[in-house]
């Protein structure tokens, strides 16, 4: 299921409403508040790879920001949430290749926001603004930060516990089923497969990965079965 946002305001704050993009005739749904309720998602389909985009009240987090030049197709993706780049207080980037910290120098002159990546991978991004390190278990914005090394040494990914969503970078794809980090561009298949079987032990329901479309039905058993098959 691929969802929208659409905000509205209302006495000045932003609420949040939930429309399924299944039908063009699906009608408005009730307003869901936004505090317990995790982020909201939106995929930006930057055609071989996606960022993502955390919505929770008017506050977004971005994660990934796909090859050099997708500011204008990330900038879209905000509008289409109803927000725009000062809504964004948060950039993640899941690890340090060019199809996902590539747009980075694009989008820094629009967002004043606090920039993460996995600590081993710091040194591999060129930013202008000072990349904050972090680690397996850190928090950001609410969501857990799950240390997944193998695709890269400081591959993170990104985990909303209070929907289940998990914004696997490279350490998962769905380009032909589910499955690991490719290995041609797996710097350790070892540690990428022990990131597998350690996403596996979370309550994940749905997957946005980096390569593919994100898996929102099954994601548990897929992921489970996908662990097993690995070797230990
Ligand atoms: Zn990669």
């Amino acid at each position: 299921m691929r969802r929208r946002l659409l905000f509205s305001a209302s006495a000045g704050v932003l609420g949040v409403t939930v429309l399924s993009a299944c039908s063009a005739e699906t009608p408005e749904k009730p307003k869901t508040p936004a505090s317990s309720a995790g982020t909201e998602w939106q995929r930006v389909n930057l055609s071989f790879v996606s960022a993502y985009l955390l919505v929770r009240g008017s506050e977004v987090a971005i994660v990934d920001l796909g090859t050099p030049g997708s500011e204008s197709a990330i900038e879209q993706g905000l509008k289409a949430a109803g927000a725009g780049w000062d809504n964004v207080k948060h950039v993640i980037l899941t690890h340090k290749h060019d199809d996902h910290a590539g747009g980075l120098a694009g989008v820094q002159p629009h967002v004043s926001a606090t920039w993460y990546a996995g600590e081993a991978d710091v040194s591999g991004i060129r930013s202008e603004t000072a990349l904050t390190p972090v680690k397996d278990g850190d928090e950001v914005f609410g969501l857990r930060i799950i240390g997944t090394p193998g695709h890269t040494a400081g591959h993170v990914s990104v985990f909303d516990p209070a929907n289940g969503v998990l914004v696997a970078g490279d350490a998962l794809r769905t380009t032909d089923g589910l499955a690991g980090s490719d290995p041609q561009y797996t710097a350790d298949g070892k540690q990428a497969a022990a990131s597998i079987k350690k996403l596996a032990a979370l309550d994940i329901k749905q997957i946005l990965p980096g390569h593919g479309d994100p898996l929102t039905s099954g994601a548990v058993d897929a992921l489970k079965k996908l662990a097993a098959s690995l070797p230990s």
